[in-house]
């Protein structure tokens, strides 16, 4: 469980370090198996900065969202647990505030699914309308969003954040990477589009 942890710890100082998880906001993990054969979960905790954290402050909570070790995983751990269980191809969830992709959130524009990250099967990221964060009904809507498509990995919380999904952390964070710089880029091109 210490390879589990470190894992956590190193991808939540990568996010923050990369600006995608400003403050205390932001969450992180990872589902695996133990040594004897629980599917478990490995989270970032509650109310710390992903860019501080240490192995002792990480979560592990079974797929239900019941502590095994340390009672203060995030309060999104129940959204987490819902993505695993509606789909078992995912391994890894990445969910940040980062700025960019954040504005478009609270704006009435979509972002753009841009080359260079994944299969381009849809032309904007799917989104879902504002839940309270933290509650059993996001958690809800963000399992029932992810279980509409194998190919979906990425979901844009109206007025709130991001979502990336991976088989591991390398391939989620580079995700949530991938979909700021988008936001960015999509935000600049807007900007110079609206030069005459
Ligand atoms: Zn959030």
């Amino acid at each position: 469980m210490e390879n589990v942890k470190k894992l956590i710890v190193d991808y939540s100082k990568k996010v923050y370090d990369k600006e995608l998880t400003p403050g205390k906001s932001g969450n992180i993990s990872i589902k695996f198996t133990d040594s004897e054969g629980n599917k478990l979960i490995a989270i970032s905790p509650t109310l710390l900065s992903l860019g501080i954290l240490k192995e002792e402050d990480i979560a592990i909570v079974d797929l239900d969202g019941n502590a095994i070790e340390n009672n203060k995983p995030s309060s999104e751990v129940y959204m987490h647990c819902n993505i695993y269980k509606k789909r078992e191809d995912i391994k890894a969830i990445v969910h940040t505030h980062s700025p960019y992709a954040t504005g478009f959130a609270h704006s009435h524009k979509k972002i753009k699914r841009y080359e260079g990250f994944g299969p381009i099967n849809i032309p904007y990221l799917a989104q879902i309308e504002y839940i309270k964060p933290g509650t059993v009904e996001l958690a809800e809507a963000v399992g029932d969003a992810f279980s509409k498509s194998e190919d979906m990995d990425v979901l844009v919380l109206k007025e709130h954040g991001i979502i990336t999904t991976g088989i591991n952390l390398l391939e989620a964070s580079d995700l949530a990477e991938f979909v700021e710089y988008s936001a960015k880029t999509q935000f600049i091109a807007n900007m110079l589009n609206s030069i005459k």
